[in-house]
């Protein structure tokens, strides 16, 4: 199973937590503690240099003043919370600013040895078991005339150093805390707007996959996030309506071919089992031969709607090129000669002077206008008039075809180009018809990223006009 992201992150935190708290306490005390005593190590040593160099040494050296150096000693001592101590060189103790003064009768430290004092300047220990407790000594040797004459030792109590160590930890400690929580508050942020709108987009997703298409992934972000969550739910809208359209374009596919089978096999069976006399087959066949174009015509049209709609390779499914649009139309509107003549019917053509170059899939543009023409024609009482022209217009060839049929309801108007759909009054003018006339030219149009629009008046007549590029000045 996939782990999610955001509890990764919490370990590695909880992680961070205990490690900097482990660090702090453990290496920063020992490197508090380490720096805290060789600077305080530092310290003591140049004043203990200071004191062996100065006229008390030059006084100690006499004996002539020693209650005074006795009395300076001890308020240095207060001072700077340190022990001080003046030894003779066999380790006698002279002067011990944590004992009253003696003038004799000193005592001795037990196995005294400046030599054996810490390689160092200072040591850590109970300065030769004078101490029960671990001190910080420092040990400086006082000359006079190229002879040591003396030592003085500075001890401060480690208990001292530690309890600074602990308040300049706790410091540490705080800044480190402060750090964790401005982390905390990091994660926070990064929960609100990038983990939890993520796992929205998740369960989202799924329930996308599920089928569930009307869910909604509602992220108000405009960032990233919300635009792959806006993505998602246009994705999913268009399946919803993919679908439902599919689903219409089936139940519309079938009724349609319904009914011409059923008047086939209907036919069929009646001359098969002589329910229709021998007599009257030439009448039926002439229908059922009608039915059968009209499924040939469905066939064809709806095809040709599905490779115009459908086209998985992303390519165009148009093959260009620069033709005179002036004989296309010429052209097509002598194909319904035949079918305008019983009826009087006259094609007028207002065509631009001379050539009109445009660029454009040659074929598909004369469905589109085979496809209007035939309507035209279909929608038209006889002795009409249908007008087609050619011209420029704002860059762009405009091509209309006019008629003075029955017109289209302003209510049907947006919908003639649905597929499938025939107005109520046409059904009666055009049992043939798909309905796939009109869709078939939007798409031809929509494809060549041209424009096509309808105008008309019930009773008056319809007129189409759609645009086309222009192309080079040479015919193709
Ligand atoms: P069909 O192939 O059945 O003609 P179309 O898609 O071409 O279908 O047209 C759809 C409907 O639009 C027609 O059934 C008709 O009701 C209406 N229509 C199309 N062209 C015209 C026109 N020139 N005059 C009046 N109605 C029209």
């Amino acid at each position: 199973m996939r782990k999610s992201v955001y509890p990764r992150f919490l370990v590695v935190y909880g992680a961070i937590i205990l490690i900097s708290l482990f660090i702090v306490s453990t290496l920063g005390r020992t490197l508090t503690e380490n720096r805290l005593i060789a600077q305080d190590a530092r310290i003591l040593y140049t004043a203990g240099r200071e004191m062996a160099s100065g006229q008390a040494a030059l006084d100690f050296s006499d004996r002539t003043d020693i209650p005074a150096i006795y009395e300076a000693l001890c308020t240095l001592s207060t001072a700077e919370r340190i022990d001080i101590r003046i030894l003779s060189p066999s380790g006698y103790i002279i002067i011990d600013t944590t004992a009253p003064l003696r003038t004799d009768d000193y005592d001795r430290i037990e196995g005294f040895d400046y030599a054996a004092f810490g390689p160092g300047q200072y040591e850590i220990g109970s300065f030769f078991s004078q101490y029960d407790s671990d001190r910080l000594n420092v040990m400086v040797p006082i000359t006079h005339s190229m002879k040591t004459i003396g030592y003085i030792s500075l001890h401060r109590d480690l208990a001292d150093i530690t309890s600074r160590a602990d308040s300049q930890l706790r410091l540490m400690f705080l800044i480190v805390g402060i750090v964790l929580a401005l982390m905390g508050l990091m994660l926070m942020v990064l929960q609100t707007t990038v983990f939890s709108p993520l796992e929205k987009i998740k369960t989202g997703a799924r329930e996308i996959r599920a089928g569930h298409l009307d869910h909604r992934i509602s992220i108000p972000n405009e960032d990233e996030i919300g635009q792959v969550a806006d993505a998602l739910n246009t994705l999913a809208e268009e399946i919803r309506k993919t679908g439902e359209y599919q689903s219409t374009f089936i139940s519309n596919v079938s009724h349609d071919f319904r009914s011409p089978l059923t008047s086939i096999k209907g036919f069929t069976e009646a001359m098969l089992d002589g329910t229709i006399p021998p007599e009257k087959h030439d009448r039926y066949l002439q229908i059922i031969q009608n039915e059968a174009d009209r499924l040939e015509k469905l066939t064809r049209n709806t095809l040709s709607l599905e490779n115009l709609q459908r086209n998985p390779t992303g390519r165009s499914p148009l093959v260009y090129s620069t033709f005179d649009i002036n004989r296309v139309i010429k052209k097509t509107a002598a194909v319904f000669e035949g079918s305008c003549r019983p009826r009087k019917i006259t094609i007028s053509l207002i065509l631009m002077e001379g050539e009109l170059m445009v660029s454009a899939d040659k074929d598909k543009i004369q469905q589109v206008l085979y496809n209007l023409i035939d309507n035209a024609i279909k929608f038209s009482p006889d002795n009409a008039t249908i007008t087609l022209e050619s011209r420029l217009r704002h860059g762009k060839c405009e091509i209309s075809v006019a008629d003075e049929g029955i017109g289209i309801a302003p209510e049907n108007l947006n919908r003639i180009w649905d597929r499938f759909y025939k107005t109520d009054a046409s059904r009666g003018i055009d049992k043939k018809g798909t309905g796939l006339g009109l869709s078939i030219v939007r798409e031809i149009i929509k494809a060549h990223d041209q424009t096509i629009t309808v105008t008309s008046t019930e009773n008056v007549g319809s007129r189409f006009v759609f645009t086309l590029a222009l192309g080079r000045q040479t015919p193709d």
